[in-house]
This record gives C-alpha cells, structure tokens and sequence, in this order.
C-alpha cells in the first residue's frame, strides 16, 4: 500500500503544479476531504481557507445543494456533445446568465476555461471587424499589470514583464499597453490618469480591434482596486473611437467585489465579457464569453458565416447544472449584506499589518483583502508557516491576500485574520 508520504513524492517527482518546476523544493499539501471552508490534509490537519481556490469556491466545499443537484444530473448525463445538440441545464444556465448580466449581452459561448474564453473573446472581436471589412482592426489594447490568462492569445494581453513576453517573442501576438490606472476605487479618475488611454487611442484606433481590462480589480497582475471612473471613462472611449471593450470578470464576477458583476460599480456594459471560476462555485471547469445581438449578428452575416470555435466539452451538462446551482444559491442569499460583513471583517482584521515596518499597503475591496508586502515574500517559509498556524494562504510576488468562501463566519473569519497578521508580522523575506 502506498502510504500519503510515498504519494507525495510520487507528485513532486512526475506532476507540475502551477507555475512550479518540476525539481521544486517548494511543498505541496494532500487534501484529503473540504468541508465548508476547512481543508482536512491526508496528515488529518485542518486548515481554514482564504483562498476560495483561487476565487472560485465561493460557497465552501462539499455544498449539499450542489452536491444534490449534481448527483441528480448525474443520473441523467454527465455529458453529451453541444454539436448539433443541447439540454436544459445550458438552456437553463442562458436564460439565468442572460438575466443577471448587463442588459446588452444576450448571446452566450461556453468553454472550459478562463483563459479560453479570452481566446473566445478576442475572437468574436477578430471576425466582427473582419466582417465588417475592417480587418486591420487587428490589434488589441491591453493595461499594464493586467491578467487574462496562459494561452497565447490571452498571454499576450496580460503584462509583458511579469508574463514574460520577452521569453515568447515572435510567437505571441504584439499588443499595445497603457499605464496601470493609478486613480484608486472610490476615488475620482482625473484627466492624468486616463491620458494613457486617450493617447493610445487616438493613436492607434485604426487598427484596434477591441480594449481588453479586469474591471476594478487587477487580480493576478498586482491585486490592485482601481477607480470605477476609469472604467467608465474608458467605456465612453472605446465608443468615441469606435473600437470594442472587452471585460475580464472571470475573477470579479458573482458578487466578489461587492456587485454581482464589477462593471457595475461604473454602471457600464462590456460589448464582449468574460465569466468563469465562481460561475461554477468552483466545482466543475466551465467559462463563458457573452456578447451582443449587435457582434453576434454581424459575425454571421460575415465570411465563413459561423463564429470559428468548438470544444469538445463545450457546455458540459454537469458544469452547467453546478453553475446554475450556485447562482439560485448566491441570488437566493442575502449576499451582498455578507460581502459587506466580510468587507468589514477583513478591514478590521488585517488593519494591525499597516504598522509592520515589513508591509507597504493593506487594501480591502467587497471580499477581497491584500496585504502588499516590502518585498518579495519567500514562498516557501510562508506557505509552511500558514500551513502550522491552520490555514490556508497562497501568496505571490509581494502579495499576501485573502478572498474566503462566502460562507465563511464571523468567528472563523476572525480566526483567519489574526493568523494572517502574526505570520506576515514575523515574516522576513
Ligand atoms: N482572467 C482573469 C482575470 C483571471 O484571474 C484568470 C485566472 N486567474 C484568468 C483570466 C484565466 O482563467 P483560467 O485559469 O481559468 O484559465
């Protein structure tokens, strides 16, 4: 029999993990079960969780309406091909995803990823301007610090120091970048913080075929809250020169940032938007890339006639019974009274770090919070540190930060805070 520790090497010797080597001397933990928002490891230790999974898990682990309904799909098909066919859980998942997103955005293409429904997105911009004629609309405008994804297109909107676009020159796709917004959330964005954009536009309009950002939230960029003046400012943009907005809300989507979708902190629609991660409540993969009747038509109406993409597991029944799911819970709770709680929680838990001569800057925005560190945080004592003080935190770069499950309580929450505090407290880099 393989015992926990004998697997462990078995994954450290033949399994990447993301962004790792394979020669790591980084640890990795086995989880044995989740509940609600404790992870329980193989070596029977529970941690409490302030990652959601990368934002995705949203109403904890081992949910018993999720795992009914997925059970009760899973009588019926856990998947058949969405060629030429279709079933009600993606029907049922449309008209829900049609009511609760911006107006405007009525046509729906489901993948299996983020990163893909960024190649979606881009995409539909691609074969809407080629369409139109207006082929040379080519490129996109991306902000610094942002992030959209690993696969080339995406890549090559995401930032081009930290995504490494030295290391595939030639092979990804050159895009133009504006300056991070620096006007901060609830703050006015004043005529020198949009300049950036307004320059880059008018410069290069001709041949934009669409402005890609993540609304308010910069997550794996920077983790930086930016002001819903900018995005408005920018949507007011994109319309003067004629040239799409592409919204990212794979990470801000279904209710993180204290709205259902971070748009509308700006009170704007997207011509063409990105959801994926908490779509599912973090069960099952599955994204999806939105548009309007306005780019959806023009893209049938242009040469070859059909928009040119198709997974294979496009729409699986499973992933679309676990999103719709999680949206009846989330739109059936009182969440965004509990995004406010844990909003409160956060600020006044993580509130002892801005005195450590260690910290640069707390911030908190909805259920999100970031403590941006001096310097660079030394991965490796860190992750152990959390790990023997009972919770679960992944920091990068100089970022440590927390966007618990929504389900978290007030005693747990407090719990993961104080954990927090004393270990980035005694952390040396
Ligand atoms: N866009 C944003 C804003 C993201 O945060 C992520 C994932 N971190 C992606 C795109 C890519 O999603 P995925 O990892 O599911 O491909």
């Amino acid at each position: 029999m393989n015992t926990p520790e004998d697997n462990v090497t078995l994954d450290h010797k033949h399994i990447w993990h993301p962004y790792s080597a394979m020669d790591s001397d980084l640890p990795v933990y086995a989880v044995e079960s989740a509940k609600g928002v404790r992870l329980k490891l193989t070596d029977g230790r529970e941690l409490i969780d302030g990652m959601s999974s990368w934002w995705s898990v949203i109403h904890g682990y081992n949910h018993p309406d999720m795992n009914a309904a997925l059970s009760a799909q899973l009588e019926k098909m856990s998947h058949v091909m969405f060629g030429g066919l279709t079933h009600s859980p993606a029907i049922e998942l449309t008209r829900q995803l049609i009511n609760i997103t911006p107006e405007p955005l009525q046509n729906i293409f489901y993948s299996d990823s983020g990163s893909v429904s960024v190649e979606v997105a881009m995409k539909m911009a691609l074969q809407y301007w080629y369409a139109k004629s207006e082929s040379q609309r080519s490129r996109f405008i991306s902000l610094r610090s942002g992030y959209h994804g690993d696969t080339f297109g995406a890549m090559s909107v995401c930032d081009p120091i930290t995504s490494m676009h030295s290391l595939f020159k030639g092979v990804l796709p050159e895009q133009l970048f504006v300056a991070q917004p620096r006007c901060r959330f609830s703050e006015p964005c004043h005529d020198k913080d949009i300049a950036p954009l307004v320059t880059m536009l008018s410069e290069h309009h001709p041949h934009t075929a669409a402005v890609i950002m993540e609304p308010i939230v910069q997550g794996a960029g920077g983790m930086w809250f930016y002001s819903a003046e900018y995005l408005k400012k920018a949507r007011e943009l994109c319309d003067h020169y004629g040239v799409l907005l592409i919204l990212d809300e794979i990470a801000t989507g279904f209710g993180r940032t204290g709205k259902l979708f971070a748009c509308e902190h700006a009170n704007i629609s997207p011509d063409i938007m990105c959801i994926g991660k908490a779509l599912t409540g973090g069960y099952l993969t599955l994204a999806a890339t939105l548009t309007t009747k306005e780019i959806s038509a023009t893209i049938d109406k242009g040469e070859p006639g059909v928009f040119m993409h198709g997974p294979t597991f496009m729409a699986n029944p499973l992933a679309c019974t676990a999103a719709l799911t999680s949206i009846q819970l989330l739109l059936n709770s009182n969440w965004q009274n509990n995004i406010y709680r844990i909003e409160s929680g956060l600020k006044a838990g993580l509130a002892p770090c801005k005195t450590f001569n260690n910290v640069k800057e707390v911030r908190v925005l909805g259920a999100i919070g970031v403590i941006e560190m001096k310097q660079p945080i030394d991965m490796k004592t860190i992750t152990e540190t959390f790990v023997n003080a009972g919770v679960w935190v992944r920091p990068f770069g100089k970022m440590v930060y927390l966007m618990p499950p929504f389900i978290i309580n007030d005693t747990d929450l407090k719990t993961l805070t104080s954990e927090v505090v004393n270990v980035v407290k005694n952390h040396k880099s």
